[in-house]
């Protein structure tokens, strides 16, 4: 686990900084929540962990940040700055040029089935370079050598077709793919889950590396809270689209405060212990409706009146460290 601590307001220019954004999905029932109001910052070198259950907002936040929208997403408000620069000030274009893959690169959940079967590894890995640097065909080569390298691939993958590898090695090309251009901000949406145990573990060692020897920042996408630990310095656990709580990877896992984050460390299977994981009852709430009170409410253990009728901000638990629930307020 990371020792690591970054937070907005002790960190004043942050690599990213995520203010308020709001968006929503047109879908055929209706308007559909996906992220309300979600602010965080990343900085240099930190990897902030993401977690929450399918549909919590985790994707979409990512999406955003690459400018990468489906067509019936709405963006309702908030700003996104990157070293500095609000990326509003750049048009399409100029994102594309200057930002996406060049400074904040994303391996996208179940890509390994996204590269192309009729193309040899080397060549994937060579396409950023020649698409975004004006370097010949040899350089190109030589560098994607070198990253095949930096992720542990044996030289030999360079010639091989995606389906003569396994799914880990898969992975490795696509972590390769997105570090080519020498991105400052790596985004992971759920990069293991496909992954058996022994090659996860592999794979975030490989992660906790990378990000050592690159001064990487990550943004790691994940419903594992166990996962998350192991390679993020902050943790922003994710509920119908905001955030219940955000703090310190070690103080997260050590001291949750909101009952959300405390049922999802209870339900993360462990070692050794007697005990079944427990599974969190109910399901998140119908994000197309109007929403009234904490969110997490109708599956809360500990709700109570006040809970049913006002949402809670997020409130300080700690240094640097910030919870969704009335029980945080009223201790
Ligand atoms: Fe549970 Fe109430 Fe806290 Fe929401 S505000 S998490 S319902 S105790």
């Amino acid at each position: 686990m990371g020792t690591k601590v970054c937070w907005c307001a002790v960190t004043s220019s942050p690599l990213l900084r995520v203010s308020n954004i709001s968006l929503s999905y047109r879908t055929q029932a209706g308007d559909l929540t996906a992220v309300d109001d979600v602010s965080f910052v990343v900085d240099a070198g930190e990897a902030l962990g993401l977690v929450g259950e399918s549909g919590a907002g985790k994707s979409s936040l990512a999406l955003t940040l690459m400018r990468l929208l489906p067509r019936n997403a709405t963006l309702h408000g908030g700003t996104v700055e990157f070293d500095g620069v609000d990326s509003a000030s750049y048009d399409d274009n100029a994102f594309r040029r200057e930002v996406r893959w060049q400074n904040i690169a994303m391996v996208f959940q179940g890509a390994m089935e996204a590269l192309n079967p009729v193309v040899k590894v080397g060549s994937q890995v060579m396409e950023p370079l020649r698409a975004h640097r004006r370097i010949s065909r040899r350089e190109a080569a030589s560098e994607a050598h070198r990253y095949l390298e930096l992720v542990r691939l044996p030289s030999e993958v360079f010639q091989r077709y995606p389906h003569e590898l396994s799914g880990g090695m898969r992975q490795r090309v696509l972590i390769a793919m997105s570090l080519v251009l020498q991105p400052k901000l790596l985004i992971l949406d759920e990069p293991t889950s496909a992954l058996d145990v022994t090659i996860q573990a592999q794979i975030m060692d490989q992660l906790k590396d990378l990000k050592e020897q690159l001064g990487l920042a990550i943004i790691f996408i994940t419903h594992d809270i166990a996962l998350a630990s192991d390679i993020c310095d902050t943790i922003g656990v994710m509920y119908a689209g905001r955030l219940a709580e955000l703090g310190p990877a070690v103080r997260i896992l050590n001291k949750p405060e909101h009952p959300y984050t405390q049922l999802l460390l209870a339900s993360v299977p462990r070692l050794h212990q007697e005990e079944q994981p427990k599974f969190i009852p109910g399901s998140p709430p119908d994000m197309t409706g109007t929403l009234t009170g904490c969110r997490f409410q109708p599956r809360c253990p500990y709700a109570f009146q006040r809970c049913l009728v006002e949402e809670p901000p997020l409130i300080a638990a700690g240094p640097y460290h910030r919870v969704r629930c009335w029980l945080v307020e009223d201790r």
